[in-house]
């Protein structure tokens, strides 16, 4: 790898299409460089591989971004490619949305909801990863595509496979919520439901990586699957008018989310794009697997693993990989991690719901329920303007919000049994 292949591929990108090419990696922790390869992990070191950008190309201005189409695309001098991307075209630019009712309840200027559970096509933030690591997969010549998922990841894996031509291996606990499950199985991959936790599926499938030479999104494409996230603090920044919120609160399983959000908001503006303080950045986790806000909480640099207990699967990761880098960034950044009860979480689903007419799966629930008692615990100026990241649909994890069933009444299909629910209603 040498900058200035990149800069000469960048520079001729308007006229004659480039074909694909994923940029070469560096190690995070010792800066040993790796070139552009099927690996995550630093051979010397064991720190993080990730990709080099060439800090002398050519960078877009938000009148040319204005114009791109609305896709995570749009902020490609930031992906880490040179050339076309040829999957996922039309992933990314989810809503943001705001609510003065959130707002006024929790106290602060204003409060928007970044609803990435409405992703385009699987309904979850995952879709946004998936985009980069099957481009890289395909640059690679990787055909076989997998990953070991708490849910989400295992639909967008399975969605966006079945949409490329590509087959799928896909590795999961195996008793997890019937909706993530049959919206993997729906698209045909080879959905294996593994007898054990998520870090169980996750040692698995580095193996699995390492035997075969599939392209496992998460695993051996890490470096190029986590750059997908930062597409998020783009869309925050560009969707608030080329400004950044002052705080913004998050789900954390691997803690990859966070970390990325941080390196979105910072090279945006580092670009000129937006100027300001960065946003503090809030952690959200359940109490039965919260390493991360644990380790935040204790303020020290050891993660212990735990053993996942809670309804909240899609968030539990015992072991998570991004695990410090995220609980660094929540204290540098002049937030805190917060963690809820499966009580709490569920509420949440239910209040948020109720007053903004959205519905949030479980890792939503535990993102609200930690946004309602971070601004208990006084963590929220007056001034604030917060974006709460929604990152799942509520309509994958129907099973702790069922009992609000419990209330609906049946009846014949004759108007006097309406009449009586309507007496009985107002009495
Ligand atoms: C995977 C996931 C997260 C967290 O992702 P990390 O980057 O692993 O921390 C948050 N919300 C939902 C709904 C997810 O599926
Ligand atoms: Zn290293």
């Amino acid at each position: 790898m040498t900058a200035t292949t990149i800069t000469a591929a960048a520079s001729t990108r308007p006229s004659a299409p480039v074909p694909l090419a994923p940029l070469p990696l560096a190690c995070d922790a010792c800066g040993r460089t790796a070139g552009a390869t099927p690996q995550a992990i630093c051979p010397d070191c064991l720190g993080p591989l990730e990709p080099v950008y060439d800090p002398n190309r050519r960078l877009p201005s938000r009148e040319e971004i204005a114009r791109r189409p609305r896709s995570l695309w749009r902020y490609h001098e930031w992906l880490p490619f040179q050339g076309e991307p040829v999957h996922a075209l039309d992933v990314g630019w989810t809503p943001l949305v705001e609510s003065p009712a959130l707002a006024a309840q929790l106290g602060v200027a204003r409060l928007w909801l970044k609803l990435d559970a409405h992703s385009f096509p699987t309904l979850s933030f995952k879709d946004r990863v998936v985009t980069t690591a099957i481009n890289a997969a395909e640059a690679f010549g990787l055909d076989v595509i997998g990953c070991a998922s708490t849910g989400n990841l295992a639909n967008a894996v399975a969605a966006a496979a079945a949409r490329a031509g590509k087959p799928a291996w896909i590795f999961v606990p195996h008793d997890l919520e019937l909706g993530k499950l049959v919206a993997t199985a729906v698209f045909a991959p080879t959905l294996v439901r593994v007898r054990g936790t998520y870090d169980d599926v996750n040692r698995l499938c580095a193996q699995v990586a390492d035997r075969f030479g599939w392209g496992m999104v998460n695993v051996n494409l890490r470096a190029y699957y986590g750059e997908g996230s930062k597409t998020m603090a783009f869309e925050i920044a560009e969707q608030l008018g080329w400004r950044l919120p002052t705080a913004v609160v998050t789900p954390m399983a691997g803690g990859s989310l966070v970390t990325k959000l941080r390196k979105g908001f910072s090279e945006a503006r580092d670009a000129g794009l937006v100027s300001g303080d960065l946003p503090r950045q809030y952690g959200a986790q359940a109490d039965g697997c919260a390493p991360i806000v644990r380790l935040a909480e204790r303020g020290d640099e050891i993660l212990v693993p735990e053993i996942p207990q809670t309804i909240a699967r899609s968030l539990a990761i015992g072991n998570p990989a991004d695990g410090l880098s995220a609980s660094r960034i929540l204290r540098n950044s002049g937030g805190a991690g917060q963690r809820v009860s499966d009580t709490e979480l569920v509420a949440a689903i239910r209040l948020l719901a109720r007053t903004t007419g959205l519905f949030a799966e479980t890792a939503g629930g535990v993102t609200m329920a930690a946004t309602l008692r971070l601004a208990a615990a006084g963590h929220f100026r007056p001034s604030d303007e917060v974006v709460v990241c929604l990152t799942g649909h509520g309509l994958k994890t129907i099973e702790p919000v069922q009992d609000t069933l419990l209330d609906t009444p049946t009846i014949e299909p004759r108007i006097r049994e309406v009449a009586a629910l309507v007496a009985n209603r107002t009495a």
